[in-house]
């Protein structure tokens, strides 16, 4: 008998089920995938730390939580500083003085801000009510056109009119020269890749792989006290309210034999015409020197039955259904639903561990 049943070996799983083992508790993490760490986890390649499931860049405000993983990693001095490709020509992103300057040749934050309210003054609302009014009231429709309304339709599927503001709230516009895509005061890569994480995590835990929690689901349930819960939250409950959409992604992998292949860890394909939304060249994360380089396109897709789901679609008709959902978890009182799809949240890894360690704290205190 297990205290705890956990599912999913992510971040959420991984900090629950380490916290519970410090604490003395019985802890068994099973995860479907045939390697523990969720998306975080990463592939050796050429000596060269791949981001298996898509560019992961750790950034925080928080120093707990920065303290907190730097118990079992050494992170570099990383900044994200994407560029983007919109049909050949080359930006800086997130939007500053840099985009605005190749954009308009204008030169101080006075002119920027000038040109951008000139922009703005003829739209026909100043309340958005979705990403694609917010994206224009933020900096108005030229970088609308160039940067956001294709690179998020292609991202999302859907037309910007329909997708909830608060997505591109997370990108910074500032009127300074500064690219650096977090305002975050901590931020880096763990040297080494992120699997050294989820090891120190997992350290002393039994954790099952390739093992699915719907394939003996009353067996497993009958193993522990309580289950922590990470998967999807529908599937939970047999998707009786409905199945929630979540937005799916085909990553290409590809070695190549040369050491470069395009100076930067993340460039943004921004057009409507290229299929994929971004190209990632992983040795740039940790500064490598290695002859080979390995690249990623990330092509985006509708998740399906037999497809990962990584991104949460929280528009208004997912919401509905998915207050469903949680008004029948929050009555449940052996199980605890955390994480990217049991929460249904498009939360990043800092997110995510704060989530884990407020459940401990709600589960021990
Ligand atoms: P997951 O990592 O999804 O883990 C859930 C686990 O549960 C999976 O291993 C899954 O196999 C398992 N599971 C599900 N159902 C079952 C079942 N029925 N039986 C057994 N096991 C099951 N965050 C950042 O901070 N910075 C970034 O740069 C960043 N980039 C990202 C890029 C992409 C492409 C994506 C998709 C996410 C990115 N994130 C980033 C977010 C980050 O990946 C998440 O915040 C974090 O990994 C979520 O952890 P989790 O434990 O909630 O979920
Ligand atoms: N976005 C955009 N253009 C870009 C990059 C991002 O319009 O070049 C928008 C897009 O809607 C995306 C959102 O900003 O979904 C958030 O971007 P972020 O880089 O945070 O996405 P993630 O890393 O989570 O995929």
């Amino acid at each position: 008998m297990y205290d705890y049943l956990i599912v999913g070996s992510g971040l959420f799983g991984s900090v629950f089920a380490h916290e519970a083992h410090k604490k003395g508790k019985k802890c068994l993490v099973i995860d479907k995938r045939a390697h523990a760490g969720g998306n975080v986890y990463c592939e050796n390649i050429a000596g060269i730390n791949v981001h298996w499931y898509g560019a992961h860049i750790f950034h925080t405000n928080d120093k707990g939580i920065w303290d907190y993983v730097n118990q079992f990693a050494v992170f570099n001095r990383y900044t994200n500083s994407p560029v983007a490709n919109y049909k050949g020509e080359l930006y800086n992103l997130p939007f500053n003085m840099n985009t605005f300057y190749q954009l308009w040749g204008v030169k101080t934050p006075e002119e920027a801000q000038a040109k951008i309210a000139e922009q703005i003054s003829s739209l026909p609302f100043n309340q958005p009510k979705n990403l694609e009014e917010q994206a224009l009231l933020l900096v108005g429709p030229d970088i609308y056109e160039k940067l956001i309304k294709h690179y998020t339709e292609k991202q999302w599927g859907m037309s910007a009119k329909e997708l909830p503001a608060f997505i591109i709230k997370r990108l910074p516009v500032r009127f300074t020269f500064d690219n650096n895509y977090f305002n975050d005061k901590y931020q880096g890569i763990p040297e080494g890749g992120y699997n050294q994480i989820i090891d120190g995590l997992l350290k002393g835990i039994e954790v099952k792989l390739d093992t699915n929690f719907f394939d003996h689901r009353a067996y497993f349930e009958g193993l522990a006290k309580k289950v922590v819960y990470t998967g999807k939250i529908d599937e939970y409950y047999d998707h009786r309210f409905g199945a929630l959409d979540y937005r799916g992604l085909r990553f290409e992998h590809q070695t190549l034999d040369q050491s470069n292949f395009q100076g930067n860890a993340v460039v943004n394909y921004t057009d409507a015409e290229t299929p994929y939304t971004r190209i990632i060249e992983h040795k740039h994360f940790e500064f490598g020197q290695q002859d080979k380089t390995v690249i990623t396109y990330e092509y985006p897709m509708m998740a399906g039955k037999d497809t990962e789901p990584y991104y949460p679609i929280n528009n208004d008709q997912n919401t509905a259904v998915y207050n469903q959902y949680k008004a029948l978890s929050q009555q449940e009182e052996k199980v605890i639903f955390g994480g990217r799809l049991a929460e249904y949240r498009y939360y990043d890894m800092h997110q995510v561990i704060a989530s884990a360690l407020k459940a401990v704290r709600d589960e021990f205190n």
